[in-house]
């Protein structure tokens, strides 16, 4: 589940990181361009140029050789902590957007653990930026012309960050979905017979706990299977061929049960179905039909007939789960001390 979740994970921050490159990449030349046409080869402009340079060389290097994590971290640091703090110091206020788009970006793309210390160390730089700022008005360039350099760059930074926020809620519920389907599966491993794939003896309890809380007026009946002689079987057969026994015997009860009865893997060799209905005699139609398709099985595979013995008890709300469990399980004692191969209903 974990390698899962981490293979999840690094696919996330390489789709966030040709983001965050392609957004890096497009608005740091926007804004070296910009830079020069607006005021020539100024050191702000230069220095836009060294920005976009780095920019550009960790973007190639993270997508050619896969340390995305790195180059991402290596692109946040120049923009939030070195490039907008000083595009702040000579631009002025249009610019201090960028400075929130840094720590939005910071948020969307780094690990929480970098995601604290850097957001912090950017925050510390912002706010030098405004102290510098305006301890040293002189260092203000901006003019008039900058508008729309600003707003360029404002928007590729606002989409790079919109497309990325979509991108993790698309994972997020991606995962939230993998992680409830992982869910019902447990639900059902923890409830099924690997060997039988029919419902365990814990689910039987839990059924019946929910059944008898209900309760009804409505009676039913638990038939208590126990197959005879199994130890036999194994012993002549083979463990193997009595496990495929066992898969034969639960097939062919929830191939004959309705679609309201439930059979379940008691333990072992022994099986419980729950009807629903205390019509004995429909009961009893049901649990011949189990019987003639085990012993057909058993001719067709061993030329030798294999049989059952079980015990019935009606219950109802009244009664408990272990009362319910005495009452069939003696009837079943019942069954084998009278030889076998017989249901008991009282
Ligand atoms: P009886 O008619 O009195 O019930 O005789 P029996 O031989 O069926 O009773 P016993 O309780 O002595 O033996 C039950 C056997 O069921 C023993 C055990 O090895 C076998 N068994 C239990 N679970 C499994 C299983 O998962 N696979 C296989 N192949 N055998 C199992
Ligand atoms: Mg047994
Ligand atoms: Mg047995």
């Amino acid at each position: 589940m974990n390698k899962k979740s981490d293979t999840v994970n690094s696919e996330l921050r390489d789709k966030l990181f040709i983001v965050l490159a392609l957004t890096g990449c497009i608005s740091n030349i926007a804004g070296f361009t910009a830079n020069a046409v607006i005021f020539g080869f100024t050191p702000q402009t230069l220095f836009c140029a060294a920005c976009a340079l780095v920019i550009i060389v960790s973007s190639l290097v993270g997508f050619f050789t896969g340390r995305t994590y790195v180059a991402t971290f290596i692109i946040l640091l120049v923009l939030g902590f070195v490039e907008f703090p000083m595009l702040y110091i000579s631009y002025g206020a249009s610019t201090a957007v960028y400075m929130l788009v840094a720590e939005i970006g910071i948020i969307t793309f780094m690990k929480p653990v970098h995601r604290v210390i850097m957001g912090a160390a950017v925050f510390v730089a912002d706010i030098a930026a405004f102290v510098v700022r305006s301890k040293f008005p002189h260092l203000n360039m901006a003019n008039d012309n900058m508008e729309l350099d600003t707003l360029f760059s404002f928007v590729i930074a606002f989409i790079g960050i919109m497309v990325a926020v979509a991108i993790v809620i698309v994972q997020f519920e991606r995962q939230a979905k993998q992680l409830s389907e992982m869910g019902e599966e447990l639900t059902l491993a923890v409830n099924t017979d690997p060997l039988t794939d029919i419902r365990n003896r814990r689910y039987l309890i839990e059924y019946l706990e929910n059944q008898l809380s209900q309760d009804e007026k409505k009676k039913h009946c638990a038939a208590l299977i126990d197959l005879d002689l199994f130890k036999s079987v194994n012993d002549t057969y083979g463990h193997v061929f009595g496990d495929n026994v066992l898969k034969h015997f639960a097939n062919a009860v929830k191939t004959n049960i309705g679609e309201n009865d439930l059979i379940a893997r008691f333990g072992g060799e022994e099986f419980m179905i729950l009807f629903d209905t205390d019509n004995i005699e429909a009961v009893m139609t049901v649990m011949k039909r189990i019987r003639k398709s085990y012993s057909e099985f058993s001719e067709k595979e061993k030329g030798k007939e294999f049989t059952f013995s079980a015990g019935v008890a009606v219950y109802g709300s009244s009664n408990s789960i272990t009362e319910i469990f005495t009452t069939a399980d003696k009837r079943l004692y019942k069954a084998k001390a009278a030889g076998r191969n017989m249901i008991m209903i009282d």
